[in-house]
């Protein structure tokens, strides 16, 4: 479903951020990438929404040359992978409601079918009662849930998470582990870049680990 051929990036300050990584993921996958800080998890993530190109290789979903992917193209590959941040990235001028609406209005969606649609996503994600909070009125964790929430509203066939529990205290950051596994359990292929190694070792998944941009191991279970 996700294939990286041979992909380099090297940003134009020299950094090299992956040096020709070969990688797959399968549909309905749940892995985790995980490395030091400056290892390259989150260029990996980013090349597969097209925030940027590779410097060399190719990034494919599905039938997308990402890399190739004309301008005018990129945003139906967006609408198929959603991307949730360590910082959540919320607008704090909109209640939690707006968050989830403004994705969908952005693409043009009738206000009947956003009106039906906001309330049910924001069930799924347990903020049914906090629709009209503003973010500075949410804690760490509800934040995560409506960035959740805003990039699930496409139904998208993939969910990248980079550091999704960064900014959370541990027992908040399990309840966030356990709504992209509830995601996952629906069919959605989950990638979870973090280096918390209790979460990661306490889990049986893929683990794909990188280092200094080269994936150095690629096993089920455990950071090491
Ligand atoms: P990680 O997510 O594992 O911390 P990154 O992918 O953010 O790693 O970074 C990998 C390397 O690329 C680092 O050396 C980082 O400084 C560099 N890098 C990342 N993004 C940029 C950028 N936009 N411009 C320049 N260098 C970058």
């Amino acid at each position: 479903m996700i294939r990286y051929l041979k992909v380099t990036k090297i940003f134009p300050n020299g950094a090299r951020a992956l040096q020709e990584v070969d990688l797959g993921f399968s549909e309905g996958e749940f892995a985790f990438v995980v490395g030091p800080s400056g290892a390259g998890k989150s260029t990996l993530l980013n090349l597969l929404i097209r925030q940027y190109r590779p410097t060399s290789g190719e990034v494919w979903f599905r039938d997308f040359n990402v890399s190739r992917l004309p301008g005018r193209k990129i945003h139906h590959l967006r609408r198929q992978i959603g991307m949730v941040f360590q910082d959540f990235k919320l607008l704090s001028q909109f209640n939690v409601y707006e968050n989830v609406a403004f994705t969908l209005e952005a693409v043009g969606k009738a206000q009947r079918e956003i009106r039906e649609l906001v309330p049910y996503i924001l069930e799924l994600v347990g903020l049914a009662d906090k629709m009209n909070r503003r973010p500075h009125q949410l804690s760490s964790g509800e934040a995560q849930r409506v960035s959740i929430a805003r990039a699930m509203v496409h139904e998208p066939a993939v969910l990248l998470a980079d550091e999704p529990t960064g900014n959370l205290d541990p027992q908040t950051g399990w309840q966030i582990i356990e709504l992209l596994q509830k995601i996952n359990s629906w069919g959605t292929t989950v990638i979870v870049a973090t280096h918390n190694r209790e979460i990661v070792d306490a889990l049986n998944y893929r683990v794909v680990k990188l280092k200094e941009g080269k994936v150095v191991a690629d096993q089920v279970g455990s950071y090491e």
